[in-house]
């Protein structure tokens, strides 16, 4: 409890410092979105105009990251429906079309159409596609990215709805994984560490737990156990299989 309080305060503090910081950093890089266009506008010179892209493009990065700092930080609560599954897959696969290489086969796998939960669409769908971006991420070589959704008994929680993002991707050791929820870790050049935190944030609002499983150069696995939507619930059903390990 005192850990969790710690972090609690911890996230706080972060959350004040971030708000401060990226409404700062939108005022500084206004002039970066704007000032390219003008270069364009007044110069010939090939030279001068891939100097004016990369400012852009820096300006449009920035902006992007401001953004997302802010979002995160905002954390207010969203309003909630009854999310399906089904429908919820489809468009994360429509969305992640342009960014999957030939090299990675996608795989979506919803085991009951009826499966739902209470929540924030596009929260949810957040989640899915940060976790879905870093395991395309992970497999520079190819590999399957499985997506699955289906029943889990969990002892103490009961019925629960499972998640389940997998990649056969570059896993992560020891030390990665101890890191891997802290704000701002990132082993990649361009990343912003932000995006399992958030992930993380969104799942536990809505009452669920995240767990992570990897072997380094074999693939990472993530499941999400979130309370399954009323109906569902009170539904017999098929009996779930139980969950390995409990609620991670
Ligand atoms: P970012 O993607 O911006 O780096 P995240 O919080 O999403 O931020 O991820 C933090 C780090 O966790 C990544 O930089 C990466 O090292 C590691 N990671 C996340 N997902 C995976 C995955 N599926 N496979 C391997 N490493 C991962």
């Amino acid at each position: 409890v005192e850990e969790e309080l710690m972090r609690a305060q911890r996230l706080e503090s972060l959350a004040l410092l971030a708000a401060g910081l990226s409404h700062d950093l939108r005022n500084i890089l206004q002039p970066l979105l704007i000032v390219p266009d003008l270069i364009r506008d007044r110069s010939d010179d090939p030279k001068v105009i891939r100097l004016a892209d990369v400012i852009a493009e820096c300006g449009r990065r920035g902006h992007e990251m401001a953004e997302s700092m802010l979002s995160f930080v905002r954390g207010s609560r969203q309003p909630s429906e009854s999310v399906g599954m089904s429908r919820l897959f489809q468009a994360v696969g429509m969305l992640l079309k342009s960014n999957i290489p030939a090299s990675v086969e996608l795989h979506l796998e919803v085991a009951d159409e009826r499966l739902a939960v209470e929540a924030n669409y596009t929260e949810l769908q957040q989640v899915l596609l940060n976790l879905c971006l870093n395991a395309i991420q992970a497999m520079p070589n190819g590999g399957q990215l499985r997506l699955v959704a289906e029943r889990a008994f969990d002892p103490v929680a009961g019925e629960q709805l499972c998640i389940r993002v997998q990649d056969q991707g570059v896993g992560m050791d020891e030390a990665t994984l101890q890191r891997l929820f802290t704000p701002f870790f990132t082993t990649k050049s361009t990343g912003t560490g932000l995006g399992l935190i958030s992930c993380r944030r969104i799942v536990e609002g809505l009452g669920g737990v995240i767990s992570v499983q990897s072997v380094p150069g074999q693939g990472t696995c993530f499941d999400l156990l979130l309370p399954l939507s009323a109906e569902l619930a009170a539904d017999d059903g098929e009996r779930p299989a139980a969950i390995p390990g409990g609620r991670g």
